[in-house]
């Protein structure tokens, strides 16, 4: 007897999230774990750049480039849920827990105005290198 084996299409097996995150590679892990076991999804983009909170804040910021990389991980990747992260130590933005924690609030809400439909969460690594909830914006 021949065993038909059930096809699976990629699609099905592709869920995603977004992630706006520092490029400093201690962060990497525990945010794609962390992300992954909150939102079920199987694969996290990662649009990474020197201390991305802070970048996020700047007024002339060059927002193109993370821009093309949100429109690219949502219509086209289809992920189903953006995060914005900061972290202790970040060398690429030092600055003070509530200034990171007051960015990543204002970055979290700068993306909700751009992409509407879909939920923004905030998220804080600490120097345990603990990924903290700061905001959620449905
Ligand atoms: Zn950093």
């Amino acid at each position: 007897m021949t065993k038909i084996l059930k096809y699976k299409h990629p699609l099905r097996d592709d869920h995603r999230a977004t992630c706006l995150t520092c490029m400093d590679g201690r962060i990497q892990i525990p945010v794609i774990n962390w992300i992954r076991r909150s939102s079920k999804v199987k694969y996290v983009d990662i649009i990474s750049g020197p201390g991305m909170d802070g970048i996020l804040n700047r007024p002339h910021a060059q927002m193109d480039s993370i821009l093309t990389g949100i429109k690219i991980s949502t219509k086209t990747n289809h992920s189903s849920h953006i995060f914005v992260v900061g972290h202790f130590d970040c060398r690429g933005n030092p600055v003070s827990y509530e200034t990171h924690k007051e960015q990543i609030i204002a970055g979290a809400k700068k993306i909700k105005k751009l992409f509407k439909s879909y939920p923004i969460t905030g998220l804080w690594v600490n120097s345990h290198w603990r990924v903290k909830k700061i905001i959620e914006l449905i």
